[in-house]
Parts: structure tokens; C-alpha cells; sequence
């Protein structure tokens, strides 16, 4: 029995068309899950009201963002507001993915503000932290994610600190099939929680980096890490199923 709900946390990235979203709640639907894990799944935004309504019939999966501007409205051409997204009753965002980091040049100081601006509407946000294989070459993983955590949560409010989740998501291992053993992952899920300023115990902290059904049951049996943060595995409903099953296992 593991001491924090364990989630599975589906990031699509600019992936599905809708006749594949219609298919993979077509089959999630066949499959009748009985879930004992959250099921979480991150679509493009302009998927976002399409997927609620089908999760709803579909029952148990919440429906999040990849990311959103750190403003609320204005002269920001092409950004997903966060106020639009409470409106819109989405449950969380994701933020600090490794992508928006490395491809569209996101700092830590923007993405606290983003981060800040989700919690002001009570978003849930996931927030991503990890390392290159250059600095885990380096022995530079402590030392880069105790940077990413304390610039990146600056000013947490401790009234809302309870909407925030962690992500350890290891750059070289994202997409590229290299999936950390779980002593790697644990030591350093167990550092992040040293990290934290509130909520130590109960917060939960995903990993990610290439998991697939294979690879989830030895990384969901160590103590810190409470579920996955999952790409390519989870756009297809087989798979996604079948992580979501191995997660229920030890609820
Ligand atoms: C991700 O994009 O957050 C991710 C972990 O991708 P993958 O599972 O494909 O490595």
C-alpha cells in the first residue's frame, strides 16, 4: 500500500488528432477500468473542452495543460491564459516541462511566475525539474535540481502549497527510451522531498523519463516515487491502461 494516491499523468505534446482521440476514449471505454490510481492526461489546449467532455462520459480521468502564460490576459498573442483555463474547469498544468525550458527558452524566473499565476486560480500544477546527461555526467544533478526547485518555487504561498507536485523528469531520459533504474530515481525524488517548505509528506512526486508498462512497477515500489509523468506510452489506450492498472495494484 503506498502512503500517497498514486497518479498517471499522460502529456500528449503537440500529439492526437481527433479521430485518435476519439478512438483512444472509444477503447479506454471498452476496457472498463476500474481505477484505483488518478488518471491525469494533458492534451494540446485546443483539445482541452473535447477531452473533458469525453473523460466525463468516460468517467475518472482529469484533464490538464502543458503550460500557460504566466499573464492572466492582454496583449500576448498566441498564449493560453491560466484564468481562461480555471474557466474552462481544467484540474492542473503542467509547468517547467524540459521542452518549454530547452526549446522555448523558459527560465526559472518565468517559470515561477507561471507557477504563481496557476496557484492564484487554484490550479494544480505540475512542476518539472531535471537534469542533462551532461550534468549527471558531471555529478551536477543535486546541485541543478536544488537550483530549479528553489528559483522555480520562490514565494510559494503556503496556503496553496498543497496544489503543487513535483516532476523528476531526467532531460536524457525523456523520449529516448533510457528510463533511470529506480535507486537513480529514488535518490533523487527523496532530495526533492528534503527540498520542500511545506507539505513534505504528502506531496506527490511523478517521475519521468521513457516509463512504459514494463519499466513502471520496480520505480512505483520505491518509497518517494508516487506515479509517472508519461509521453510516448501514454497515447496509445493499451498502454496508458496498462500503466494505470499497475498503479491501482498497490493502492
Ligand atoms: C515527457 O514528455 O514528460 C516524457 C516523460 O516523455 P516520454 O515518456 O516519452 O519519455
Amino acid at each position: 500500500m503506498k502512503k500517497r494516491e498514486v497518479h498517471i499523468v499522460g502529456n500528449w505534446k503537440m500529439n492526437q488528432s481527433l479521430h485518435e482521440i476519439s478512438q483512444f476514449f472509444i477503447e479506454m471505454t471498452k476496457m472498463k477500468m476500474e481505477l484505483k490510481c488518478k488518471a491525469w492526461i494533458a492534451p494540446q489546449a485546443i483539445h482541452i473542452p473535447i477531452l473533458k467532455e469525453m473523460a466525463f462520459t468516460t468517467g475518472s480521468i482529469y484533464i490538464g495543460a502543458q503550460n500557460c502564460s504566466q499573464f492572466d490576459s492582454g496583449a500576448y498573442t498566441g498564449e493560453i491564459s491560466p484564468a481562461s483555463l480555471a474557466d474552462l474547469g481544467v484540474e492542473f498544468v503542467i509547468i517547467g516541462h524540459s521542452e518549454r525550458r530547452a526549446i522555448f527558452g523558459e527560465t526559472d524566473e518565468v517559470l515561477n511566475q507561471k507557477l504563481l499565476a496557476c496557484l492564484k486560480h487554484n490550479l494544480k500544477v505540475i512542476f518539472c525539474v531535471g537534469e542533462t546527461l551532461e550534468e549527471r555526467q558531471n555529478n551536477q544533478t543535486f546541485k541543478v535540481v536544488e537550483k530549479q526547485l528553489l528559483e522555480g518555487l520562490k514565494n510559494l504561498p503556503q496556503d496553496k502549497a498543497h496544489l503543487l507536485m513535483i516532476a523528476y523528469e531526467p532531460v536524457w531520459a525523456i523520449g529516448t527510451g533510457k528510463v533511470a533504474t529506480a535507486e537513480e530515481a529514488e535518490e533523487v525524488h527523496a532530495f526533492i522531498r528534503s527540498q520542500l517548505a511545506y507539505h513534505k509528506d504528502s506531496t506527490i512526486i511523478l517521475y519521468g523519463g521513457s516509463v512504459k508498462p514494463d519499466n513502471i512497477g520496480s520505480l512505483l515500489q520505491k518509497d518517494n516515487i508516487d506515479g509517472a509523468l508519461v509521453g510516448g506510452a501514454s497515447l496509445k489506450p493499451q498502454d496508458f491502461k496498462q500503466l494505470c492498472t499497475s498503479a491501482s495494484v498497490l493502492m
